[in-house]
């Protein structure tokens, strides 16, 4: 079976473990799913999430486990990797805030909390390139994607940029994890066709 890595240092770890079951499900893949708080785990990894949680949380601790480096080389390879939220700040090229030091693997500059101040949270029917029917996308605290540079835009609310893609990394602003509806994890772990994960033949 694949081998699916959720970044765990902290955030919504395991609703993002059950949606990549899911959608595992749905696409007729079998999963394993590990949790990463330290070095070493992500290299066996074939597809990565990286959470919402807390931005200037997620990057230190990446960073001082040595997961940072892993996530680069993950990316590198041309393997998935799905960021949310906070996930997707730190996986930026710019977060706008000296306390994030971005993994630059999704070339866009966002804006925290751009969302948070009309309302702390709130819940839109959002029109996603590649899904069929709007997606129910929660937004909570979301940052905004302001600059895209060398990615497509995926879906757009109020104007702004809201889900991108760049070759084998998918960015939301939104939480994919937090809704029943595994669409988008589906979108960026087994219908990218930018990124390469091991085919049912060769998975082990
Ligand atoms: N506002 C948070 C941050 O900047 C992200 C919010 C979230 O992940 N729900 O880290």
């Amino acid at each position: 079976s694949l081998t699916a890595g959720v970044v765990a240092v902290q955030g919504d770890v395991e609703e993002h473990a059950a949606a990549i079951e899911r959608a595992a499900q749905d696409h007729d893949r079998e999963v394993t799913v590990r949790e990463i708080r330290d070095g070493g785990i992500v290299p066996d990894c074939d597809l990565l999430a990286m959470p919402g949680g807390e931005s200037t949380t997620i990057s230190r601790l990446v960073h001082s486990e040595g997961i940072a480096p892993e996530i680069r080389d993950h990316v590198a390879a041309g393997k998935p990797l799905l960021a949310t939220c906070a996930g997707l700040i730190v996986a930026s090229s710019d977060a706008g805030d000296d306390r994030v030091d971005e993994l630059e693997v999704l070339d866009v500059s966002v804006e925290r909390n751009a969302f948070g101040r009309q309302k702390d949270s709130f819940e839109a029917p959002l029109a996603v390139d590649g899904l069929a029917d709007p997606y129910p996308a929660v937004f909570i605290r979301a940052p905004a994607i302001d600059a895209v540079g060398d990615a497509d835009v995926l879906a757009s609310w109020d104007g702004r940029p809201v889900a991108v893609r760049d070759g084998p990394v998918v960015g939301t602003s939104f939480h994919p994890e937090l809704t029943a509806d595994s669409r988008i994890h589906g979108l960026a772990f087994f219908e990218n066709e930018a990124a390469a994960v091991p085919a049912l033949e060769d998975a082990q």
